[in-house]
C-alpha cells in the first residue's frame, strides 16, 4: 500500500510558477509541500531565452520571494546592462531598434532556478524531489495526488493542488473536471496542441565580444516563429529558436547550427564547458492567452500551465511568477476560509484579468498571434519591415500604450513611408510581395489592433464571481467570431 501523506496544499511542479505559489500559500501560514520530478540539483535546469525585464520590480514578481536578493546574486545576473530590443530581418536590410525604459536582463536560468527553490524551502515549504505525479485524488473536489517518489509509491492528500507543472503538463489532463462539484456544468478548457511551441537553445562563447552585448535581439524564420541572440556576458551568448507547432516541424538544433554557421562572430564559437550538459536544451511553451478560468474546486493552476506566456514572443518568466503567487495566495486563503469551492478560489483569475491585470494585456495580445498565424511568413516579414518600432513594441511588450488619434496616425504614416522607401528600394523584391497584398496585410493588422483594444477592454470586466463569469465568457466567445470573421479566417486559422 502507497504510503501517504497530508497537507493542506499541493504544489506540483518546481518551476517558476510552482516557487512563486507554494512560497505565497506558505507565507499566507498553509502548510505546503511542492513536489518535483526533478532531482534537487537539477532543479531550475530548463530551456530558456532567460530574458527577464525588470526582476526587482514589486508589482511585476508580488509576494515573498525576494528578487532583489536573488539577482543581486552574481551567479545569477548574467547581464544586467540589456537596454534595447533589436528585430533584425539582414536580408531585407532591416535592424529596428526599440529601447528599454527599464533594464532588462538575461540571468542564469539554472541558478535562478536554484535561488528560488531555496528561497521556496525557506519560508517553510516541504520540497520532494524525484517526485513524478502521476494520478488525481478527487471526489467533488481534488483532494490530493499520487506520486511516485524515488521509486515508491505516496499518496499526497490536500486540501488544494496547484498545478505549476509548465506547459506540458499532465495534472489537467488526470483531473476529472466534470465529475467535480459545480453550480453550473462547466468542462474546464484545456490548452490544444496547436497552441504550443517548441523552442530549442544553447550558450555559446564568441571569441571576440559581440557587438550587441546590450540587446536581446530576434530574427525571423521560415515558420512562425524567431531565432534570438541574447547575451549573457559580451562574449557568452544564449542563442536559440522557437515556432509555433501549428507550423510543419522545423528540426530546431540543425536550423540553429545553420544559422550560427552563417555569423561570423559565431566563427570558433563553442558550447562553454560549464553550459555543455545541461544547457543544450529544448521544450514546449503555450502561446495562447491564459485559460478563461484557472480553477476549479480544490485546483488552481499557473504558469505555462494556465496559459500565462505572451503569446508572440514565448515571454514566460513574468507570468509564471504573478501567476503563482496569486494561486498560492488563494488557495492558502481558501484553505484558512475552510471553503475550496471554485466560487472561494475565485479570486485568482479576478487578481490576474483585473486587480493586477497582466493576464488582461496577455489575453488581448493573443489576437496578434492569431492573425499573424493566418499570413504567409514573407508577408509577415513585410509588415515587420515597414511597422514603425513603437508599434511593434506594443505588439511584443505589454506594457506600451499609444492609443490617442495622432498615435494611431502616425503609425499608418510610418507604416507606408517606410512600405515606400522598401518598394522602391527593390529589398521585397525576392520575398515575392505585392503592394496589394501588404495593403490588404497592414489593413488586416489594423482590424487586429482595434480587436487587441476590444478584448482588452472585455478582460477588464472579468467577472468578480462566478455567478457572472458564463454571460462574461458568451460575450467574449461572441468578440472571437467577429474578429475572426472580420478577418476572413477560414477554420484551420481559429483559435480555441
Ligand atoms: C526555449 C525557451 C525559451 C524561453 N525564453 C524565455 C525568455 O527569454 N524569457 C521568458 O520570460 N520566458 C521564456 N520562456 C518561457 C519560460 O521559460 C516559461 O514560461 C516558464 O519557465 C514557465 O514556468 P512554469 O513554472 O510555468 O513551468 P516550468 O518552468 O516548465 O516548470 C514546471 C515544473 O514542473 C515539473 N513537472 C512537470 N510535470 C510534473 C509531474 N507530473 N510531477 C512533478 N513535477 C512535474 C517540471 O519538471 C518543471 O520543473 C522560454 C521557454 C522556452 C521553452
Amino acid at each position: 500500500m502507497a504510503r501517504s501523506e497530508a497537507y493542506e496544499v499541493v504544489v506540483v511542479g518546481g518551476g517558476i510558477g510552482g516557487c512563486f505559489a507554494a512560497a505565497a500559500a506558505a507565507a499566507e501560514g498553509a502548510d505546503v509541500v511542492q513536489l518535483e520530478r526533478k532531482p534537487a540539483e537539477e532543479g531550475g535546469f530548463i530551456a530558456c531565452g532567460d530574458a527577464i525585464k525588470s526582476p526587482t520590480d514589486p508589482k511585476k514578481y508580488p509576494g515573498p520571494i525576494d528578487m532583489n536578493a536573488i539577482v543581486s546574486d552574481e551567479a545569477v545576473l548574467a547581464d544586467g546592462n540589456i537596454n534595447q530590443i533589436e528585430w533584425w530581418d539582414e536580408e531585407l536590410g532591416v535592424r529596428k531598434v526599440l529601447p528599454y525604459d527599464k533594464h532588462s536582463n538575461v540571468i542564469d536560468r539554472y541558478e535562478f532556478g536554484q535561488r528560488l527553490l531555496e528561497q521556496t524551502g525557506d519560508l517553510g515549504v516541504t520540497q520532494h524531489y524525484d517526485t513524478v505525479v502521476n494520478e488525481i485524488v478527487q471526489n467533488g473536489t481534488v483532494q490530493g495526488v499520487r506520486a511516485i517518489r524515488k521509486g515508491e509509491p505516496v499518496r499526497y492528500d490536500a486540501d488544494v493542488v496547484i498545478d505549476a507543472a509548465g506547459a506540458q503538463s499532465i495534472i489537467q489532463d488526470l483531473v476529472d473536471f466534470d465529475s467535480l462539484d459545480a453550480p453550473v456544468d462547466v468542462t474546464f478548457e484545456k490548452p490544444h496542441y496547436t497552441h504550443f511551441g517548441s523552442a530549442y537553445r544553447e550558450i555559446v562563447e564568441t571569441k571576440e565580444p559581440v557587438e550587441y552585448a546590450n540587446s536581446i535581439v530576434g530574427k525571423p524564420l521560415e515558420e512562425m516563429g524567431y531565432i534570438w541572440y541574447f547575451p549573457r556576458t559580451e562574449r557568452i551568448i544564449n542563442i536559440g529558436l522557437g515556432f509555433q507547432m501549428n507550423k510543419p516541424p522545423i528540426a530546431l538544433a540543425d536550423r540553429l547550427k545553420q544559422d550560427i554557421q552563417s555569423r561570423p562572430e559565431y566563427e570558433g564559437a563553442i558550447v562553454h564547458e560549464r553550459f555543455n550538459k545541461k544547457n543544450k536544451l529544448g521544450a514546449a511553451l503555450a502561446l495562447r492567452r491564459p485559460l478563461d478560468s484557472m480553477v476549479a474546486p480544490g485546483y488552481l493552476t499557473a504558469g505555462c500551465a494556465a496559459g500565462t506566456t505572451h503569446a508572440i514572443t514565448g515571454k514566460g518568466i513574468r507570468g509564471a511568477a504573478l501567476s503563482g503567487y496569486s494561486a498560492g495566495r488563494a488557495a492558502a486563503e481558501a484553505v484558512a476560509d475552510g471553503d475550496v469551492s471554485e466560487e472561494s478560489l475565485w479570486q485568482h483569475n479576478h487578481y490576474l484579468y483585473v486587480e493586477h491585470g497582466e493576464g488582461t494585456k496577455l489575453a488581448a495580445r493573443d489576437a496578434y498571434n492569431v492573425a499573424a498565424g493566418s499570413i504567409e511568413i514573407p508577408i509577415l516579414r513585410a509588415i515587420a519591415a515597414v511597422l514603425p518600432e513603437e508599434e511593434i513594441r506594443e505588439v511584443v511588450g505589454t506594457e506600451t500604450s499609444i492609443d490617442d488619434f495622432s498615435s494611431k496616425l502616425a503609425i499608418v504614416t510610418g507604416a507606408l513611408k517606410n512600405a515606400i522607401s522598401h518598394y522602391r528600394a527593390g529589398s521585397f523584391s525576392h520575398l515575392g510581395v505585392s503592394v496589394g497584398e501588404l495593403y490588404a496585410a497592414l489593413s488586416g493588422f489594423k482590424t487586429t489592433r482595434e480587436y487587441v483594444n476590444r478584448y482588452e477592454d472585455h478582460y477588464w470586466e472579468y467577472p468578480e464571481s462566478r455567478e457572472e463569469y458564463f454571460e462574461w465568457l458568451s460575450e467574449r466567445n461572441r468578440l472571437d467570431e467577429e474578429f475572426y470573421d472580420a478577418l476572413e479566417l477560414d477554420a484551420q486559422h481559429r483559435k480555441y
